[in-house]
């Protein structure tokens, strides 16, 4: 009997999953693991957690969304806390299977883990949640332009999105695997409070993701003036808020791209549905950043390896979490994050100008507090965007600072955002 480990990783879904699609071609049996890792979850330079609680909220929920999906489909999943190559190498033996299929990720520490796996087991790896697949793009990832809109040229004609993987019928496992559901000590502790105030209430996991897809694009056809309301602060359908499904991968970034393509079709391409891909497309160009620079990507000087600059004081830091800085348009972006775990795009900017230009603080500072806390925090996302804010990452243009005053008067002219957060 031929068995092999899938080993899930931040792919909370069956559908468009290489590494299930891979797995199931090749064995008889599939034991589908997930292993949360203690170095991923706990305290930062700076002391608090890495994953807080609403994040820590988010992926609960969707984990035991995935564990539930694979019951329907006579499997279930085994969560395990530890190191994945120690996690993995204990269940192999146990279970008699020496092939693991993943997914790829390219953040430093998951290629770290990845390593780690592949130094004690035979671990296959398989498509990442790109929109692109790395070798359908026309250069190899080592060559890839330092500029977004070098990319775009490059990609937006070359290299085509592929069609989805069906999500399988039936996953067969041994009769005796009973998986293990997530227990309430595996992830950080704490508690959250739902805030009337938040822009939408996120609930993790594949069906909440695809209710939110069907929603913005067939419910309220908001995708249709996307491109005039995404740097609105208020209101659910402004944009997507498909961020945090696609950071957990309960929805793949090429299942987006499709239904935009269905949607299209029915209603008609403008702008809009253009620039939603766009959009996928800056988050391909982050997560190809981060394999190409490796360890860089989270490093002081940046991948362009700039002089350190910032300090560490503690009191503005704090002042800057809590919302309490005293510049009203950041504060209010500060506090929806610290009520809610989620802040908008023109918002995330605006926040990090602030950090680094206004007050002076090491921009990691401001990475670690937004990995601590937004659910949708991707790695690759999210350093990627502070080094390019804090000028020591993709950005051609030096030392981009955001007037908050001004920004404000463009973003939130009658005040409506500050006083929702006041
Ligand atoms: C300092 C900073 C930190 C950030 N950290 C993260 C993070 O941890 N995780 C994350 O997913 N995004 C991050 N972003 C990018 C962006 O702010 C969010 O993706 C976006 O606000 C999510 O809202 P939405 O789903 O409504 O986006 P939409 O405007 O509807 O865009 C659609 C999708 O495109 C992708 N996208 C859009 N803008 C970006 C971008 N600048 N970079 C990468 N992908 C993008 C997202 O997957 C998003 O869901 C960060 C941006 C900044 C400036």
């Amino acid at each position: 009997m031929s068995r092999a480990i899938l080993w899930f990783r931040n792919d909370q879904r069956l559908a468009d999953n290489a590494a299930l699609t891979a797995a199931l071609a090749a064995h008889e049996e599939v034991l589908p693991v997930l292993i949360i890792d203690p170095r991923q979850h706990g305290p930062t330079p700076f002391g608090f957690d890495r994953c807080g609680p609403y994040r820590t909220h988010f992926l609960r929920e969707g984990i035991a969304a995935l564990d539930a999906e694979l019951r329907s489909k006579g499997s279930a999943l085994h969560v395990r806390v530890g190191e994945p190559a120690t996690e993995l190498t204990h269940l192999a033996q146990v279970w008699g299977a020496r092939v693991v299929h993943a997914q790829q990720l390219y953040a430093w520490e998951e290629q770290e883990q990845e390593r780690a796996v592949a130094r004690v087991l035979d671990l296959r790896l398989h498509a990442p949640n790109t929109l692109l697949l790395p070798g359908d793009l026309p250069f190899p990832l080592h060559q890839l332009p330092h500029v977004f809109t070098a990319f775009r040229q490059k990609v937006e004609k070359l290299s085509p999105v592929r069609p989805l993987l069906r999500a399988p019928a039936h996953i067969p496992s041994p009769a005796t695997w009973k998986g293990r559901a997530v227990a309430e000590n595996d992830l950080c502790s704490g508690s959250i409070v739902g805030d009337h105030r938040a822009v939408l209430r996120f609930t993790g996991g594949r069906i909440a993701g695809l209710e939110r897809l069907d929603h913005y694009l067939w419910g309220s056809r908001a995708l249709g003036h996307y491109k005039e309301t995404r740097n609105a602060l208020l209101g659910a359908d402004n944009s997507s808020k498909l961020s945090p499904w696609l950071a957990t991968g309960a929805l793949s970034a090429r299942e987006v791209w499709h239904a935009v393509k269905r949607y299209e079709a029915e209603h008609g391409a403008n702008e809009s549905t253009y620039w939603l891909g766009f959009e996928l497309l800056w988050r391909d160009f982050f997560q190809f950043t981060a394999a190409k620079h490796d360890r860089d990507l989270f490093l002081r000087g940046g991948i362009a390896g700039k002089p350190r600059r910032g300090d560490h004081d503690r009191r503005r830091f704090e002042a800057w979490c809590s919302g309490r800085t005293g510049q009203p348009f950041i504060d209010a972006n500060m506090r929806e994050l610290a009520a809610t775990g989620w802040m908008s795009n023109r918002g995330r900017q605006n926040v990090a100008s602030y950090l680094v230009h206004d007050l002076g603080l090491d921009w990691r500072m401001g990475a670690w507090w937004f990995e601590h806390m937004l659910i949708d925090h991707d790695p690759c996302s999210n350093w990627g965007n502070w080094q390019y804010v804090a000028g020591v990452g993709n950005d051609p243009r030096e030392g981009r600072r955001f007037d908050p005053e001004r920004q404000a008067g463009m973003y939130d002219a009658v005040g409506a955002y500050v006083r929702h957060w006041s």
